[in-house]
């Protein structure tokens, strides 16, 4: 693994395993401050990395910006080229990346190349919307005038990042916000920051193929601090968040205070209804998936199942038997379906919503018990290696509305398919929702307006694992915003509407007289 990292870390890459605190283009800048990164893995430390000073972080921002101010110019299928290249370069080292993603956040490596796959999905997508920044022509209401939309860059977009998708998350605001016209800051979490260094190198070696300028692209390493700088300044022009809904309160509440932009993806709590016509089978596999995929650490991970009362006994019984043999351990091993949690804290956390969940009602079915992992070297490690669990409870309980970002699955039945969307819809968050039936009016009611509350919305397929191409994101507590695809990269744009008089008469709106 070490031979990837220095291949794909290139100059950047740390003999003594120390990284710096902030990265402005190609200059790397270091701090006192020494933070251990530790592995998920093993349990031990991986690398180190500095936090960044306040005047290093303002020269990122007064960069970005000089840097904004020539890229807003560049042609918009011009600056999808820089993409279309970066994307090359994500292509040919695909499997480094992915090896990056496994070390860092303990991710399977088969759905680490899912993540890297949709990196290099959302750049083709991007390349190809950067055609297709449109705005429409209006018909006006006065005679020799046109009216029309155009769309144009907004600035610096500083990119906050979660540790369980390191490298996705960015390139779906990185690639829209290269062809928008934006210079980019990356906050990755702290958590996966050879991730963020990857990425960062491979796309400052196609903008130096392009013919750009370094600065167009900068990390910054920190955490709450650094987060503060980085939000509260006027130059930024845009912050997409995503992480906990505590960060994106924090967050937004901060932009808010100078009236700035925010895109804000947040913590899920996503439920699945089983309903009397489903398929059992098809349900099941989507239920594991969706529960497990990740280790149960997805924003769109399945965290509720509402099951039909003449149902319930029999998914349990099969749920239970499927999580029983789980394979667990080590992500780099093909036959493990699940990895570690990301920390002990993740543990301590899963441990205790289970044991809260149990006072408050809630029968624990099987999981939450901490598995112990060997080393290629036969050693015993203390990666962070949990069985999966399921608690049968009221949907009703207090625990039940919060997101615990581990396997744990709350089981609810339900009778009638109003009751069960009401179930569906009675918690804060509002990111993933599926329905399992074969009844065609149950899945018209769960998609309609008087169904889910969420923002995606499936039908016989699970919570998690959304395509590029759709806008992804969610309501209430998960914050609103909408990334990716469908129309998306208008959040990283300003709307400019033109009224051009090309007659000789001065025609007000609305019929207004106003002769002098
Ligand atoms: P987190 O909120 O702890 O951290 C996310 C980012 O915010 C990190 O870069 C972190 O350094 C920073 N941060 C954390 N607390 C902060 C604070 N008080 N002030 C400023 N910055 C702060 O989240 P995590 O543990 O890395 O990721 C898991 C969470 O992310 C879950 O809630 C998950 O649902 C959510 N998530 C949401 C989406 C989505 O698209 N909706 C995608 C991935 C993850």
């Amino acid at each position: 693994h070490e031979a990837i990292l220095k291949t794909v870390l290139g100059d950047f890459y740390a003999q003594d395993k120390h990284y710096g605190s902030a990265y402005l283009g190609d200059q790397c800048f270091d701090s006192e401050t020494k933070v251990d990164v530790i592995s998920p893995n093993t349990g031990q430390k991986f690398v180190s990395i500095s936090h960044a000073q306040p005047d290093v972080i303002e020269n990122v921002i007064n960069s970005a910006k000089t840097e904004f101010y020539h890229w807003r110019s560049v042609p918009a299928p011009q600056r999808g080229e820089l993409v279309r290249l970066f994307a090359e370069k994500a292509r040919a080292a695909k499997h480094q990346l992915a090896t990056i993603i496994s070390l860092e956040s303990g991710k399977p490596f088969q759905e680490s190349l899912g993540e890297v796959q949709e990196l290099i999905d959302v750049c083709d997508f991007a390349v190809g919307l950067s055609r297709q920044l449109y705005g429409l022509t209006i018909a006006t209401e006065r005679p020799n005038h046109r009216m029309m939309e155009q769309w144009h860059p907004i600035g610096p977009v500083v990119i906050i990042t979660a540790f369980n998708f390191p490298m996705a998350v960015w390139a779906w605001n990185a690639t829209l916000s290269l062809i928008c016209g934006n210079s980019i800051i990356w906050k990755p979490s702290s958590q996966t920051p050879l991730s963020a260094l990857a990425c960062h190198r491979l796309l400052l070696s196609a903008i130096k193929k392009f013919g750009g300028n370094a600065e167009l692209s900068s990390i910054v390493f920190g955490e709450k601090t650094q987060v503060e700088q980085l939000v509260d300044h006027k130059d930024i022009a845009l912050v997409s968040a995503t992480g906990s809904c505590a960060m994106g309160r924090a967050v937004n509440c901060r932009v808010a205070a100078r009236l700035g932009r925010t895109l804000l993806e947040l913590g899920g709590n996503n439920a699945m209804i089983v309903c009397p016509s489903a398929d059992l089978e098809l349900a099941i596999r989507a239920i594991t998936f969706s529960a497990l995929g990740t280790s149960g650490q997805r924003c769109t991970t399945l965290r509720r199942l509402i099951v039909h009362s003449s149902l319930k006994y029999q998914v349990l019984t099969k749920l239970e038997a499927i999580y029983n043999t789980v394979s667990i351990g080590d992500p780099f091993d093909g036959l493990n379906l699940m990895g570690p949690l990301i920390n002990q804290q993740a543990i301590d956390s899963m441990k205790v919503s289970i044991n809260t969940a149990i006072s408050q009602g809630g029968k624990l079915i099987t999981g939450g018990e901490r598995v112990s992992n060997l080393s290629n070297k036969g050693k015993e490690e203390h990666g962070f290696y949990i069985t999966p669990a399921i608690v049968d409870i009221d949907p009703q309980a207090d625990i039940v509305q919060q997101e615990t970002f581990a396997p744990l699955l709350y089981v609810h039945s339900y009778d009638s398919l109003d009751q069960a969307i009401a179930i569906q819809n009675s918690v804060c968050q509002g990111l993933s929702s599926a329905i399992f039936t074969k009844d065609m009016a149950e899945a018209e009611i769960f998609v309609s307006a008087k169904g889910s509350d969420c923002g995606l919305v499936n039908v016989n397929m699970g919570t998690s694992g959304a395509e590029i191409g759709g806008a992804f994101g969610g309501e209430k507590d998960t914050g609103g915003g909408r990334e990716s695809g469908s129309d998306a990269w208008k959040s990283y744009m300003r709307r400019m509407t033109n009224t051009i008089n090309y007659g000789s008469e001065l025609p007000l709106a609305q019929g207004i007289n106003f002769d002098m």
